[in-house]
């Protein structure tokens, strides 16, 4: 993982390919490698659209090695629905293919001078790209069909469906999973509008005849995971809620503790809870069988595997297990307890390339300005189809919650900088709200996810629904989350990481052992502020301020039921969140 890999798609006589070593970006990986890149290359003020961003695709440090959970990817630009830097995480098979390749990062440049569409092929021989207009318009599951049956059935296709295409800032990039289908997501941020805005359709990876990574010490390394997998087994939400439930066994978590965002962030407690909850969701796919009632890995390398999959009343495959968020977007923030049809919007998202968080909430705001009832299922689809269909309102829904508020006057808006805020209600978990307010990405709960310390007592306890300790909180996971974003593990060994020493110390153990390095832990926190530091001045260069790290007015004024409670830190305990 020793070169960049650049495609220049506006040069003369079309796109060019070069490759380089990776240079002054030397020891940086996943998220370091993204925001470096987008921080020295992209100017801070140009359009997200245009021909100045660059689209960067990083495996993480550890990936397409034999380390357990590494198979993470980080895709980072400039955001068309932030204005921020961004960095979108994803799973699929992509992150260790692409290492084995060699690449420690791709990066798309330019803008096509037409709308011709490509496609790009990369194996052990070398890099391919060409034009392929065949694919214009396709969905993602379409897209990759097609891709199979001309690379093969064990190729990583990284894609973009309509959304991408059509520029749309709720659009994603896909990543194929282990059963070669476009189920995983960078979601956020509109990253896929970027690829769309290229004219790269797809990127597809083929790491026949390259072996694993090897490490500086061998030995040393399958002892760290061995005990890094220990670790992981053994505590209680890595090791046994993730496997069993999946992501969504937060659902009756959350309701019961008043933090569930409910129809547009109106109450904290969905009495409809129970018919989507995790245990439910796992119950129907044991009942219906076949490859839905296994546990499944998003990735090969992941020993948590809290993903499944959907089948639909027929026995046939619908979508992979809706995740928690997504559950949560197209359920109970829009009324609906109804875990079918939240697959199948799953699936259409998936399909389309949008990103769900993004999407679940915009049908929100629509029913709040009457395009649809709160719980109408079918109503719901039929506004995420308009999307694909590119109409006018579908280009207004795709293009996310802030411009759908905009369009059609409506004040709750659930966003911060631009970006939907996902399934936890700031007012009853305030550590999460002081995250959503503060992270250079906008709202987003992955960049320190203050949940776990709030609700599931992970990392010690602190009280949800008090501001007092949050903002500590917050800075200590953002700076941890953005130093794991950057090793390609997912961050749910975070729950173990946090709780468990030896089992963050066996993370280290991972690095050095791989890297001959002799890390320690306050070198990956100071890896973590480096990655912050880095973000927040290309946001400054922006134009982000300190008045862009709040909460939208209504969460300090409307009190939530059933705490009845508003978002209560202070702005001026917000802006001390990086004061490290
Ligand atoms: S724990 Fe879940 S999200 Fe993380 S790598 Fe495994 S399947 Fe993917």
């Amino acid at each position: 993982m020793d070169k960049i890999l650049r495609i220049n798609m506006s040069a003369d006589g079309g796109p060019s390919i070069s490759e380089g070593p990776v240079g002054d970006y030397a020891g940086f990986g996943g998220r370091a490698l993204t925001s470096m890149i987008v921080g020295q290359e992209v100017p801070p003020t140009c359009h997200p659209l245009g021909e100045d961003n660059k689209l960067v695709i990083a495996p993480g440090l550890l990936s397409g090695t034999t380390a357990a959970m590494s198979g993470r990817i980080s895709v980072g630009c400039k955001s068309p629905l932030t204005g921020t830097i961004k960095e979108s995480n994803s799973g699929g098979q992509a992150a260790q293919v692409m290492a084995r390749l060699g690449y420690a990062a791709i990066v798309l440049e330019g803008r096509p001078k037409d709308d011709t569409l490509y496609k790009v092929f990369i194996n052990k021989d070398g890099v391919k790209i060409e034009a392929d207009n065949s694919l214009k318009m396709l969905g993602n599951y379409d897209t990759v069909e097609k891709l199979s049956a001309e690379f093969g059935k064990k190729v990583a296709c990284i894609s973009i469906g309509q959304a991408g295409e059509m520029k749309l800032s709720g659009a994603s990039i896909a990543f194929s999973d282990m059963e070669q289908r476009p189920t995983r997501h960078a979601g956020r941020g509109g990253v896929g509008a970027v690829m769309g805005s290229k004219g790269v359709k797809a990127i597809v990876l083929d790491d026949a005849e390259k072996k694993m990574r090897p490490p500086k010490d061998p030995d040393k390394f399958k002892a760290a995971n061995k005990a890094f997998v220990a670790g992981l087994k053994k505590h209680p939400v890595t090791g046994e809620g993730l496997p069993a439930y999946g992501t969504n066994v937060l659902t009756n978590v959350l309701s019961e503790a008043g933090g569930y965002p409910t129809r547009n962030f109106s109450s904290g407690t969905f009495e409809g809870a129970g018919k989507i909850s995790g245990e439910t969701q796992a119950a129907l796919e044991n009942e219906r069988g076949g490859e839905g009632s296994a546990t499944h890995g998003c990735h090969r390398g992941c020993v948590i595997r809290c993903s499944g999959t959907f089948y639909d009343k027929n026995g046939r495959f619908l979508s992979k297990q809706p995740e928690y968020e997504t559950v949560w977007a197209h359920g109970g923030n829009c009324g609906i307890d109804d875990l079918d049809a939240i697959a199948q919007m799953d699936r259409v998202d998936d399909d389309y390339g949008l990103d769900t968080i993004e999407m679940g909430a915009t049908i929100a705001v629509a029913m709040v300005a009457g395009l649809a009832e709160f719980g109408d299922a079918e109503a719901a689809i039929k506004l995420i189809k308009e999307v694909g269909q590119g109409t006018p309102l579908g280009r207004i829904l795709g293009s996310g919650a802030a411009v759908t508020g905009r369009v059609f006057g409506v004040e709750r808006v659930p966003v911060v900088k631009g970006q939907a805020m996902p399934a936890y209600d700031p007012r009853t978990v305030q550590g999460i709200g002081v995250t959503y307010a503060t992270t250079p990405m906008g709202a987003d709960h992955t960049s320190g996810y203050a949940v776990a310390t709030n609700i599931l007592g992970v990392g010690g306890s602190i009280d949800p629904l008090k501001p007092e300790g949050q903002v500590e909180l917050s800075r200590n996971l953002q700076i941890a989350t953005a130093a794991i974003d950057s090793t390609g593990m997912c961050l749910f060994i975070a729950f173990a990481v946090l709780d468990q020493p030896e089992t963050f110390n066996a993370l280290v153990d991972l690095l050095n052992a791989f890297y001959g390095l002799e890390l320690t832990g306050d070198d990956v926190s100071a890896l973590g502020q480096k990655i912050l530091t880095n973000e927040r001045e290309f946001n400054a260069k922006a134009g982000f301020t300190a008045e862009h790290d709040r909460l939208p007015d209504y969460f300090h004024k409307e009190k939530l039921p059933p705490h009845n409670i508003t978002f209560a830190v202070k702005d001026e305990e917000l802006d001390e969140v990086f004061n490290w």
